[in-house]
Formats: structure tokens, sequence, C-alpha cells
């Protein structure tokens, strides 16, 4: 499909995601976590009354997996997922459009209120960008067998195509930006960095949140 623009107001937030001085830059694994568990919840609530959800309790879980040699992090669920019109609804769109309601209204353009507007709120799927510079979201959503993947680099706009996906659910990869001299975005594909993030703003998710680890063994000398 053609490049879509996304709409004016999340293009202005999603420039002030991507070029933010912001400090907290690592919450964004907390907003991309927190919404694989709302969609866990969903489909839980649709399982309560369908049972060709085919899920219990004790199936649902996040996954978490860092690629450093494609410097990506992936934050997969197997919740409710997406049509191509939830993606084009859900990120084309800035839910929280209060806080730039909020700046405007009072008439205030310095960087530092547009970052303390930032940390106030919580813009959710658009702090992805705070750290990378490309997001793809690969999802399936439940009821239907096509899979669609949602792309964008950024302000310049997005793209949805069908894809392939198994089973029902999301998949978010954020690739990450280069480091600088002020910032090491690498160390968010550090297992210990990952694990650290997770204890500090997620520890209240009630869904198992699971890290695929490299499993290291020593090989068998043969001669
Ligand atoms: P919020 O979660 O506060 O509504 P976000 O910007 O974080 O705002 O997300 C926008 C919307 O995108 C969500 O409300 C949800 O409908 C959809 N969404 C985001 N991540 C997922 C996901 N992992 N699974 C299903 N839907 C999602």
């Amino acid at each position: 499909m053609a490049k879509k623009q996304f709409k004016a107001e999340s293009k202005r937030l999603l420039d002030l995601m991507i070029n933010s001085i912001y400090t907290h830059k690592e919450i964004f694994l907390r907003e991309i976590i927190s919404n694989a568990s709302d969609a866990i919840d969903k489909l839980l609530y649709i399982s309560l009354t369908d049972e060709r959800v085919g899920l219990t309790r004790a199936d649902f879980r996040i996954c978490v997996t860092a690629d450093k040699e494609a410097r990506t992090i992936t934050v997969s669920d197997n919740g409710v997922g997406m049509s191509s019109e939830d993606m084009e609804k859900n990120l084309g769109v800035i839910a929280h459009s209060g806080s730039l309601q909020f700046k405007n209204e009072n008439g205030e353009s310095a960087a530092e209120s547009d970052i303390d507007i930032i940390g106030q709120f919580g813009v959710g799927f658009y702090s992805a960008f705070m750290v990378s510079d490309e997001v793809t979201v690969i999802s399936r959503a439940y009821g239907s067998d096509k899979g669609f993947r949602w792309h964008s680099t950024g302000a310049d706009g997005y793209t949805i195509t069908e894809c392939e996906k198994e089973t029902v659910g999301t998949d978010v990869i954020m690739h990450l930006k280069p480091d600088t001299d002020d910032e090491r975005y690498s160390d968010y594909l550090e297992n210990w960095k990952l694990r650290e993030l997770i204890k500090k703003y997620s520890d209240y998710v009630r869904w198992p949140i699971v890290m695929e680890v490299e499993e290291t063994r020593p090989v068998e000398k043969t001669d």
C-alpha cells in the first residue's frame, strides 16, 4: 500500500517523541508491555463467553526478545491482536491527544514543557520511537485468519500490508536508533538491562513476562 500520513496531531506528537531529549526514554518498554497486557486481558474476557478462543488463563504470556545482530527488541503477546482497520484506527492516531490539547490550551512551546507533558501523560505506543528508528507491528486479530504488518520509520508515515502470522496476537518489533555520545541505545539489547527495566516498571503486570535467552552450552569434545 502507499505510505499513509499520520493524523496531524499524531504527527506532531510523534515528532516530539522522536526528537525528545526526555531522560526517561526507558519507559518505552513499560508502555509496550502494558499494551500487550491489555490485549491479553481483552482476549481473556472474550474467552469467558467464547470457548473457541481455546486458551485458558495459564496459556497467556508476554515474550520479550532482544536480537543484537538485528538490533531489535521484540515484544510478543498472544492477546486479542489487531485487524488492519484496528491498526489504522489505533496506530495511525494518538489516542491520548489530551497532552497536545493541554499544551495548545496553555500556549506552551518550550522544549522543557513538552517533555514534562510527555512524562505526565504517557503516550503509549509512540514512546517506542524515543529509542527506535523503525517500528514494525505484526498482528493477527482474534477471529481472523489474516495477519497484517504495520511499519513506520517515524513521522513520514506508515504502511499496512497483509502478511503471514500463524497465531493470534501481536509482535511489536523495535529497531533501535544508532548510539550517540549521550545515549547508548544498544544497552537495551542486553538481557540484564531488559530484566532490570521489566522489574522496575512492569512488576505489576499480571501476565507472565518471559525472555528468550540464548543458551550457551559447552561443546562436547570429540576426537
Ligand atoms: P493506549 O494503550 O493508552 O490506548 P497506545 O498508544 O499505547 O494507547 O495504544 C493505542 C492502541 O493500539 C491501544 O489502545 C490498542 O487498541 C492498540 N494496541 C497497541 N498495542 C497493542 C497490542 N499489543 N495488541 C493489541 N492492540 C494493541
